[in-house]
């Protein structure tokens, strides 16, 4: 019998390893991870790696197309893609997609470029590691002010993140003209935007899992992490969950681990297939999906803003941040390419030109039909429950989707000459799957788990990840999700002492 049981070793279940371990060093915590370790330290980031070792990791990660190169695999899928679908499907390097061709009932648009990571880290080994706040409305409502800012705080620290305060480069000059565009009144003011990221002396290092779960291995003796470990289901005995059935990968082997408190951050869209899979169903499981929408565009810079003409220090490192608003539900993030430490897959030539990108999300329209369902019998890669995901838009979607495209043009504007019209996202791009397992204060049938991300009518049964966040936000979410992951693992440490003393 061990103390707590994690399933999955992203962001989201680092965070509850870490806090427990630090809360009580003597516990034996056992985190699981579906896909494989990647060569070098744990948890650390693809972008710290040589391009060689990025380039290992990222094919081991993506599940069923572990060990394709991600052009081939885009050839590949591109002849069966719907022609009417209006995106352009992308995907990175490192992700597999839950399902490209997504059979869509009448008025739904579904999420076909919608993406997963198996690998220890999960996503956060890949991510950019944008890490804003939430703002206004995007914050929950049913947690005080200062109990989520104290989680907030507490998980920037965790995930070593950097704020810019001030900039008088180049970074100093867009904030300027953007906040000349956009700033108003009742509106969160244009800032910069924070990273994940700290520097070592010379070299930007981002923040992978690795960074969250510190030295657990030294500090916890009783921490197990096991990869290629698949959690089939959640054992649940007299209301109450007391384990789960994992099955080894390498050797098909199933078998039964029995704990005191299982903790279930398999991500957006598999923590609740878990939960599906283990027969706890609350009629908002899968439901409230909701992504942002996604409008990306390149911008060539004009000569105000050319990088040249500034001095290229730490301050110009980095985007302008243009928040979120209840007045104006949309984020909008402003980045010169050359001045960008993650390196996106443009090629050198791009990255280093004069150019700039947009990227701006908003929130969805939130609505029950928007669901992740899962089959009762067809089953996944993995052998789990097959997803199919049921998606639409509103009239307010399109009314946001068309003031996404107008400030995207207004921002383009300001700093220089568009390369293309704004594009909307392919459904699903945008990464941040949330509300399939969402928080509620109340157990009415709307929400999975409380707020302390305890699902509700399952004793000892916790959740993590994107999907608990119950609001429509524009806003990256990890930070967020690590807040309440910290939040709700203080309170199940805080039990388990109970047990023990
Ligand atoms: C390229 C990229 C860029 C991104 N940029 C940003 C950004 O700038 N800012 C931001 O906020 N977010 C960003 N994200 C998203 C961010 O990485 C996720 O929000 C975060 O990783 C979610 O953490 P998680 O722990 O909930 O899930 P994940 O990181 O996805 O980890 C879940 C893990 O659970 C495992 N798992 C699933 N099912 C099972 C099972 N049944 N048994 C065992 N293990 C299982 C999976 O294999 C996976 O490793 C980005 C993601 C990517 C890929």
């Amino acid at each position: 019998m061990i103390d707590v049981l994690i399933i999955g070793s992203g962001p989201a279940g680092s965070t509850y390893a870490r806090t427990i371990g630090d809360a009580l060093p003597t516990a034996s915590i056992l985190m699981v991870e579906v896909g494989p370790r990647v060569p070098g330290e744990r948890g650390y980031h693809t972008m710290n790696m040589t391009d060689a070792a990025r380039t290992e990791a990222q094919l081991l990660t993506q599940g069923p197309d572990a060990g394709i190169e991600r052009a081939a695999a885009l050839a590949d899928i591109a002849p069966g893609i719907d022609p009417s679908l209006e995106f352009r499907q992308t995907i990175l390097p490192g992700l597999f997609f839950v399902d490209p061709r997504p059979k869509l009932q009448a008025g739904e648009v579904g999420l076909p470029a919608a993406s997963m990571v198996s690998g220890v880290g999960g996503m956060g080994i890949h991510w950019a590691t944008s890490t804003p706040r939430p703002h206004q409305s995007e914050r929950i409502p049913f947690i005080s002010a200062d109990d989520l800012d104290a989680a907030l705080t507490h998980a920037e620290q965790l995930l070593k993140v950097t704020k810019l305060q001030d900039a008088t480069g180049l970074l100093g000059a867009m904030r300027k003209a953007m906040a000349d565009e956009f700033d108003g009144p009742g509106l969160t003011p244009v800032g910069y935007l924070p990273t994940a990221t700290h520097w070592e002396g010379d070299r930007v290092l981002f923040s992978g899992t690795g960074v969250i779960l510190g030295e657990l291995e030294r500090t916890v003796p009783g921490f197990e992490l096991r990869s290629e470990t698949l959690a089939r289901r959640v054992l649940v005995e007299n209301g109450a969950a007391v384990g789960a059935e994992l099955q080894d990968r390498r050797t098909g082997e199933t078998y039964e681990v029995r704990a005191t408190r299982v903790v279930v951050c398999a991500d957006g869209l598999r923590t609740p297939q878990v939960l599906f899979a283990s027969g706890i169903r609350p009629k908002a499981l899968g439901h409230y999906l909701n992504e942002h929408f996604q409008m990306a565009s390149f911008v060539q810079l004009s000569d105000e803003f050319d990088p040249a003409a500034y001095p290229a220090d730490e301050q110009s490192l980095g985007s302008v941040l243009i928040p979120f608003s209840d007045a104006r539900p949309m984020q909008g993030g402003v980045t010169p390419l050359a001045n960008s430490a993650y390196k996106l897959p443009f090629g050198d030539d791009v990255t280093r030109s004069r150019l700039g990108i947009l990227a701006w999300y908003a929130a969805k329209d939130l609505q029950y039909s928007d669901a992740v369902e899962f089959s009762d019998t067809e089953t996944d890669f993995y052998g789990m429950p097959k997803m199919a995901i049921r998606y639409g838009r509103t009239e307010r979607d399109l009314a946001t989707i068309e003031e996404l495209r107008q400030n995207s043009l207004r921002s383009a504007a300001r700093i220089g000459t568009l390369h293309e019209e704004p594009a909307l996202a392919a459904g699903g791009s945008s990464l941040h799957y949330q509300g399939a397992v969402r928080m509620g204060e109340t157990d009415d049938g709307a929400s999975v788990c409380d707020p302390y991300l305890r699902v509700w009518g399952v004793d000892h049964l916790y959740v993590g990840g994107n999907g608990v966040i119950p609001t429509a936000t524009a806003a990256n979410p990890t930070l967020t999700t690590v807040a309440l992951a910290w939040r709700a693992a203080t309170e199940l440490a805080r039990g388990l002492e109970r047990i023990g003393s």
